[in-house]
């Protein structure tokens, strides 16, 4: 029977897992499929205090798993693959294996959003990404769409013109979500162009294994272009990882985990902490101060429980 399991290695999990084992709870912390959660996947993280001149995403993360298994967390490059909390005991399993705690913090986060088109997903890791920082640096010389209208496309378009010639930011609509900071910087940014009222009706080319080209459609004309391309890079934000907790914790009509108080889920014992219950932040700085939140409701629930 372990104090405190946590489901996920991002800025909450690992913050939660420097908490509590820095309360002495010996977490058992189960990294889950994206070792290091998002940031991972980004290049500079410029607004996490402390760090005056930036710092890369997977550095960050890295550094954050050191803090944690520093003070004991033990971290475990596996997934939960489901979990029961249905007959007032937390169980969790993991390649088969059963395992059993007094609380449980949920930090899995939240993963890519697809277009939803069957070429996409053919040609997933052929010229379609979900992560420029992971493959930007393959596309050297080549001319890329990115497609989505909020911080993540506008990020990504402007990392990309590193190393493509031209980068189309491809938005459903006239205007964009991203901040005014980041739109600035790809408004002055000469490899940029954005193609507005537009969808990717179709990724070319099957057939051939490879990203050549997309069909564009105005969504206000019907217009179709054609775009010879060689990558596309979908940033059209995400979902959260709950599939496991579905009939087991309270969720919303998206999937994102319902705290009642603080971090305490509908389960008593079971806390959330970061992207996996919080659709309006999703930074990377929030995500940490829930981890920290979420350690100490559940040091205070154990001690609760002994009276
Ligand atoms: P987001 O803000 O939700 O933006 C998603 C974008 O994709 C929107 O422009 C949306 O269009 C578009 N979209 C959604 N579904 C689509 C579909 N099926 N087809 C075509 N387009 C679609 O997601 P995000 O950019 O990943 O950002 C998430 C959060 O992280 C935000 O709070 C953001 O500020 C933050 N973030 C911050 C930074 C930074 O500060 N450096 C960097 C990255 C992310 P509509 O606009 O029409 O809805």
């Amino acid at each position: 029977m372990r104090n405190v399991i946590i489901v996920g290695s991002g800025p909450a999990g690992y913050t939660a897992g420097v908490y509590t084992a820095r309360a002495n709870l010996q977490p058992l912390l189960f990294a889950g499929p994206e070792p290091g959660g998002q940031l991972t996947t980004t290049t500079d993280v410029e607004n996490f205090p402390g760090f005056s001149d930036g710092i890369m995403g997977p550095e960050l993360m890295e550094q954050m798993r050191k803090q944690a298994k520093r003070f004991g967390a033990e971290i475990v490059f596996d997934t939960v693959e489901k979990v029961d909390f249905s007959d007032g005991k937390l169980r969790v399993w993991v390649n088969g294996e059963e395992f059993q705690s007094k609380t449980v913090i949920v930090s899995s986060g939240a993963s890519a959003k697809l277009i939803g088109l069957e070429s996409e997903k053919k040609l997933m890791g052929r010229g379609v990404s979900t992560c420029a920082t992971c493959d930007g640096y393959f596309f050297r010389g080549q001319e890329l769409i990115i497609v989505g209208g909020g911080d993540s496309a506008l990020e990504e378009a402007n990392f990309l013109t590193r190393f493509a010639t031209k980068v189309t930011v491809v938005h459903r609509r006239d205007s964009l979500r991203a901040s005014k900071i980041m739109q600035e910087r790809a408004f002055k940014n000469d490899k940029i162009e954005f193609a507005w009222d537009s969808v990717i009706k179709e990724i070319h080319d099957v057939e051939e294994g490879r990203v050549t080209g997309a069909t564009l459609e105005n969504v206000k004309t019907g217009e179709l272009t054609e775009k010879s391309v060689g990558g596309v890079f979908v940033a059209i934000g995400h979902k959260p990882n709950t599939d496991i907790f579905v009939n087991q914790l309270d969720m919303d009509d998206v999937g994102y985990l319902i705290t009642r108080e603080r971090t305490m889920t509908n389960v008593p014992g079971v806390f959330a902490a970061g992207d996996v219950t919080d659709h309006y932040y999703r930074q990377a700085i929030t995500a940490a101060g829930m981890g920290c939140q979420a350690a100490i409701d559940a040091e205070r629930y154990l001690e609760s429980l002994e009276g």
